[in-house]
């Protein structure tokens, strides 16, 4: 649930309301009943004040990676394999007469 922050800008009174987001805001000064009392946009309840939890994002480590070589080399020319003699279709010792 966050919290926001009012201001009257009649008195000056400021406090810090915890609300749900769909609550209406708050529209009179506690103090002074005041329909001044405005939310303070730049107050926020999400602990983000502070500094570095998101700054070094980009400072390291934004290089676009290299690409990997991709081009592969020429295509591998296959050496054919050794091509065995046709049998002969006669036997020289069967084809006497
Ligand atoms: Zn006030």
């Amino acid at each position: 649930m966050p919290i926001y922050e009012y201001r009257c800008g009649s008195c000056g009174f400021e406090k810090e309301h915890l609300q749900k987001v769909s609550d209406a805001p708050v529209a009179a000064c506690p103090a002074c009943g005041g329909n001044v009392y405005t939310k303070l946009i730049s107050a926020a309840g999400f602990q983000l004040k502070g500094s570095g939890w998101y700054a070094t994002d980009f400072k390291n480590g934004a290089q676009p990676k290299p690409k990997p070589d991709a081009e592969a080399p020429a295509a591998k020319s296959e050496t054919p394999a050794s091509t065995a003699p046709a049998a002969s279709a006669a036997c020289p010792a069967c084809t006497s007469d």
